[in-house]
């Protein structure tokens, strides 16, 4: 990094366009690149000479893309994937492969939930979940052919701290590589490469963006290890658009001054609800009542966007909820400017088993709120009036 992180988020990245000198990248929308001859082609081709071929290879608006999202993070180098699953996927793909082990944490987006319990699991690598909030149970699970501990924090829907310096110093003891999804917190608010993450993905459809109109995904890491992913994701054919990574990139120069608002509405909305009286209980890292709030102050310079709680009335009241708010988006996804609300029981997870629910710490009251940018005042008086109804 040259600058602080909020002027690095603004500028970062070279985008002017050298030809036109206009200020804003232009968006290269194009699938493929003319050569000037048959050489140069052979050259391209052969890696011996620096440029563009074809989008799915490489582009210019998504190379930027994934360049400044490696800046920030702290890392050397970086690749944009078509969705979060894809740099999911990728991470798990270019670190393992049939015969080789990695261990996920038991709390984890439920796309990757079903990611490594269904595909990963049966293409031949071995998958131990475990909770790594405590970080032994990864030194248990470590096993000779483990390549990858893959973790979130904060996780949904409890908002499970996990301590990464933790889980990097047992994993690093047998060369293993730590990844952390840190799309909840963006770099803004916590760095995982400061305390010793091998590699770090983003859905980018949520806080990277803040403006709900992309699906996108990035990772960053070593060049050693890019090189490799680079190659997965072009084989797959998870390539970012060149659109999509414009907007990406327009998104993400106000990621300071928005997450600032999210924390400050998230945690005035999170006190808050403590002391509502339908209101039974509030997850939100930087609430003194978390369970590992002593971690978040450590490792988060803020508590960020997403607040669960549990409503006194179970079920009903959590459904009741989403059909009385007015304000709050009744939507899934999150890290947008709007607020969002869901409630996982009647909503996205209303297919699970009873059973199910509870190994992922789903309650029948459980809502998840994305706190937005918006005046605090007139978010609570939306959700005091809904409960009230
Ligand atoms: C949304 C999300 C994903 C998946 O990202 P998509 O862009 O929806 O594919 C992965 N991890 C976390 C933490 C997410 O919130």
């Amino acid at each position: 990094m040259k600058y602080r992180i909020e002027t690095d988020i603004v500028h970062g990245v070279h985008q002017t366009d050298p030809q036109t000198g206009a200020l804003s990248m232009p968006i290269y929308q194009t699938s493929t690149f003319v050569f000037e001859n048959a050489e140069q082609g052979a050259r391209r081709f052969k890696g011996e000479e620096d440029g563009f071929i074809y989008t799915r290879l490489g582009n210019p608006n998504t190379n930027v893309l994934a360049q400044k999202i490696a800046v920030l993070e702290g890392y050397e180098a970086g690749i944009a994937t078509g969705s979060g699953m894809a740099a999911v996927a990728n991470v798990i793909l270019a670190t393992a492969q049939a015969g080789d082990h990695i261990i996920v944490d038991d709390t984890v987006y439920g796309g990757t939930h079903y990611l490594v319990e269904d595909d990963i699991r049966k293409i031949g690598i071995e998958v131990t979940r475990v909770d790594a909030s405590h970080p032994e149970q990864v030194a248990e699970a470590l096993q000779p052919n483990t390549r990858l501990v893959l973790i979130e924090t904060p996780a949904n829907p409890t908002l499970k701290l996990i301590d990464i310096q933790a889980v990097v110093d047992i994993a690093h003891a047998k060369n293993v590589l730590v990844c952390v999804d840190n799309t909840f917190l963006t770099p803004y608010l916590q760095r995982p490469k400061d305390f010793g993450a091998d590699i770090v993905l983003h859905s980018a459809t949520k806080y990277i963006s803040g403006h709900g109109d992309v699906v996108a995904g990035v990772v960053v890491g070593s060049k050693e290890f890019i090189q490799k992913a680079y190659k997965v994701s072009t084989h797959y054919g998870w390539s970012m658009s060149p659109f999509n990574a414009w907007l990406l990139l327009r998104g993400l120069k106000t990621l300071a001054v928005r997450m600032d608002r999210h924390n400050e509405n998230a945690l005035k909305i999170a006190r808050w609800l403590e002391t509502h009286p339908a209101v039974e209980r509030v997850y939100y890292p930087f609430l003194e009542s978390h369970p590992q709030y002593e971690l978040a102050k450590r490792q988060q310079k803020g508590g960020g966007g997403v607040i669960s709680f549990e409503m006194k009335g179970g079920y009903e009241a959590g459904k009741a909820l989403m059909d009385h708010v007015q304000l709050c988006t009744l939507a899934v996804s999150l890290g947008d400017c709007d607020t969002l609300i869901q409630h996982p029981a009647s909503m996205t997870h209303a297919g699970m088993s009873e059973a199910d629910l509870a190994e992922a710490h789903i309650t029948p009251g459980l809502v998840r709120l994305s706190v937005g940018i918006e005046n605090a005042d007139d978010l609570m008086e939306d959700l005091d009036r809904a409960m009230r109804q």
